[in-house]
Order: structure tokens, then C-alpha cells, then sequence
């Protein structure tokens, strides 16, 4: 049976995704199976509670408090979790610190892993066929096509994201950024920082 014969269910259904949407949830509504404020606290934590705000806090913390950074590197899990920052896709987080002799970036070479809860949901890109096979195999053209060039005396390690650990780069901090506090140096850090295709800036 064709999808645009009358009679098939599907053709019931409005064309545009969004209508479609709202379609099924009235529906699963209707018959009390599910609940329309779950539903809106599910959407609100996606848009406006989990992103790379977080990351970004945890990054500017661990610049301007030594104590800190090395917890963070020792055990994420235990730093990010007291903060707040935990959930789903978000099962044991890692960070990888830059330096003037590593440059740190993160893929997942299978599918799309990533930490949700720090980063927010992970931009098309970082699922693209051409960056998971190209991050692995030539990284410095791909850090070239994000606009980074780093020193030659800087090597590029690229870790690969498993659904059991999920990768943070904690970029280098900024020069010029001597006597920010944390709040305005979070402002500095890029989601693309965070995953090792860009590098933190000062604002202008
Ligand atoms: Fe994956």
C-alpha cells in the first residue's frame, strides 16, 4: 500500500514533523499515557538547563582554582556530579587537559558519544561521516578546517568517546585573561574548546 493513498493510516497524520509531533502527543495525552508537564520539563532541561554553559563553568573553575583542576583530572565523575552536571549520556566523563605540548580532540569514531550533560546535545558535525573518519586520520587538516593552527611542536592526541566514557578537552587558559573571575571566564569557552576543534578566546 502506497503512503499517499488516502486510506493508509500514515496519510492521517499532517505532513511537517512539528504537526506530526504535536499529533502523537495529543494523542499518548488523550489516553493517559503520558503527561504533558513531564513532556515540558523534559524539553526545558534540553534548551535551556543542560549545554556548553556547564562545561564552560566547570572549564573556568578548573582555570582559576589549582585544587580544583586537579580534582577535575583526577575524577570528573565526582567534580561534575557536585556541581549538578549529570545525566543521561553522561556516564563517565574524562577530561584531557591541554598543554603547549598536547592538543587534545575528541570523536567518537563509531556513532555520536558525548557529554551531554556538560556540552548540551552534540552539534550535526560531530556525527558527520567525514569528521569521525577525518578526526582520527589526518587531525590537523581538520583542526585547520575549524580555523586552529597550532604550533608544529605540538602534537594532537585524539581520544575516541565509547558509550562508557565521554571525553572533556580542558582547553588552555587564555593570555589576557589575568584576574578574571570565573564567571567572566566562562564566557571565553567555546563548546568547539571544549572538544578540541577550537581554541577558547577573550571576548571582544
Ligand atoms: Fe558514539
Amino acid at each position: 500500500m502506497p503512503h499517499d493513498d488516502p486510506d493508509h493510516p500514515h496519510a492521517l497524520l499532517p505532513p511537517e514533523p512539528a504537526l506530526r509531533v504535536k499529533a502523537l502527543e495529543t494523542i499518548l495525552t488523550r489516553k493517559g499515557l503520558i503527561d504533558p508537564a513531564a513532556l515540558d520539563e523534559i524539553t526545558d532541561t534540553y534548551q535551556n538547563r543542560i549545554g556548553p554553559q556547564n562545561g564552560a563553568d566547570v572549564v573556568a573553575r578548573a582555570w582559576s582554582d589549582p585544587g580544583f583542576r586537579t580534582a577535575l583530572l583526577r575524577d570528573a565523575d565526582a567534580v561534575v556530579t557536585d556541581l549538578g552536571y549529570y545525566g543521561r549520556q553522561g556516564e563517565h566523563i574524562v577530561v584531557v587537559e591541554n598543554t603547549p605540548d598536547i592538543h587534545n580532540m575528541v570523536v567518537c569514531t563509531l556513532c555520536s558519544c558525548y557529554p551531554w550533560p556538560l556540552l548540551g546535545i552534540p552539534p550535526a558535525w560531530y556525527k558527520s561521516d567525514a569528521y569521525r573518519a577525518r578526526a582520527v586520520r589526518e587531525p590537523r587538516k581538520v583542526l585547520a578546517d575549524f580555523g586552529v593552527t597550532l604550533p608544529a611542536a605540538t602534537a594532537v592526541r585524539v581520544w575516541d568517546s565509547t558509550a562508557e566514557i565521554r571525553y572533556l578537552v580542558l582547553p588552555m587558559r587564555p593570555e589576557g585573561s589575568e584576574g578574571m573571575d570565573v564567571a567572566q571566564l566562562a564566557r571565553l569557552v567555546t563548546r568547539d574548546s571544549m572538544i578540541g576543534t577550537g581554541l577558547p578566546g577573550l571576548a571582544p
